[in-house]
């Protein structure tokens, strides 16, 4: 195991009894350039019947912690270290088999591109068919008729015939609902979609949320919701988390964290975002600079280098100390509750709109 850093203090306690809960993760890497520590010491919750939305950058590590749920990482080259715990089920020393269970029945991806999951040789309908059979024992015949069931339930007309069709005669947003129906068919207890909708326009986009939160209504399941884009988890999630650097910065519902953000970096993340009041021509404001390295993350706190504020907190402290996130809602931030509270009504609200 590399050495790795202190936990993250203010995480929630262990022994939490939620349905997914998270504790003390670390996923490091071995490359030939040294560690990459991609998740360095990250807790969270998430409740059935509940969407948490994970944003961030690229590189955060939001999608390398998901992988880690799901018990995908290459051992070979990925150290990990802490608790995940599904519905009293520990996942970190799990075997491959169970792994692999689980993935099918008890948790499910939705992947960014439908066109990486889905392969181009057999028809839509034996891909979904055949996790059913593998999970579930059911014959050709049932998992066909779940296929054409779910394809019905995701949106596709005439699911009977489309059944037989192969991914390249879908659209793309058929495609994403095919992918969803895949993922769903073993009625799973936990969904993770990773950018779901990226690729698709803002139309399909909201219909494909919709259709998400439809399914969880009536299944019940927890959803994490990996994205980049605030704009997107805003309308479906529950509870958010601002990860940075491969730790959380920040955390609370949906609507703390857009009605009164208190981490620089998700001030950021706000002013980055197109917004339904702006003109077509007002520019949108990109947060300065580029996510740090991994490999050699900056000391203190790791969004210092892009961060307008560290004078406000004075001397070099955001440079050498890293700031705390807080047990429940809060902010891993040296600013103080009320440097945050007018930095934000000052500066920041005005250009938010
Ligand atoms: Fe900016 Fe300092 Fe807060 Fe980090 S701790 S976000 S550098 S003000």
């Amino acid at each position: 195991m590399t050495t790795m850093t202190k936990p993250e203090e203010g995480a929630l306690p262990t022994g939490s009894d939620a349905f997914l809960s998270v504790r003390d993760l670390y996923v490091h890497f071995s490359t030939e350039d040294g560690v990459v520590k991609a998740v360095d010491g990250l807790s969270f919750d998430l409740e059935r019947g509940q969407t948490l939305g994970i944003v961030g950058e690229s590189g955060s590590g939001k999608s390398v912690t998901n992988l880690a749920v799901l018990g995908l990482h290459n051992p070979k080259t990925t150290e990990i270290a802490g608790e995940i715990v599904l519905d009293g089920q520990e996942l970190t020393g799990a075997s491959n088999r169970t792994m692999e269970r689980l993935r099918g029945n008890k948790m499910a991806m939705i992947f960014q591109d439908p066109l990486t999951a889905l392969s181009p040789y057999y028809t839509v309908g034996r891909q979904i068919a055949e996790p059913y059979m593998k999970h579930m024992g059911a014959s050709r015949k049932e998992a066909r008729d779940r296929a054409v069931e779910m394809l019905e339930k995701v949106g596709i007309p005439q699911p009977r015939t489309r059944v037989d069709d192969y991914p390249h005669q879908f659209s793309g947003g058929m495609r994403q609902r095919a992918m969803i129906a895949m993922a769903l068919v073993c009625d799973p207890d936990l969904l993770i979609a990773d950018e779901p909708t990226t690729a698709l326009d803002v139309t399909v986009q909201a219909q494909i949320l919709d259709l998400l939160k439809d399914l969880q209504q009536e299944n019940g399941s927890a959803i994490i919701l990996i994205t980049h884009d605030l704009g997107v988890v805003s309308n479906v999630a529950d509870n958010l988390l601002v990860m940075y650097a491969g730790r959380a910065v920040e955390r609370g519902t949906v609507r703390e964290l857009i009605k009164e953000p208190q981490h620089p970096y998700a001030w950021g993340l706000l002013g980055s975002m197109p917004r339904l009041s702006s003109s077509v021509d007002e520019p949108l404001t990109p947060i300065p600079g580029s996510p740090p390295s991994l490999l050699n993350p900056p000391s203190g706190c790791a969004f210092h280098p892009r961060c307008p504020y560290p004078e406000l907190v004075g001397g070099d402290r955001c440079a050498t100390e890293p700031p705390e996130l807080p047990a429940g809602r809060g902010s891993a931030c040296h600013l103080t509750a009320e440097q945050k509270r007018s930095v934000f009504i000052e500066k920041i609200q005005p250009r938010l709109g």
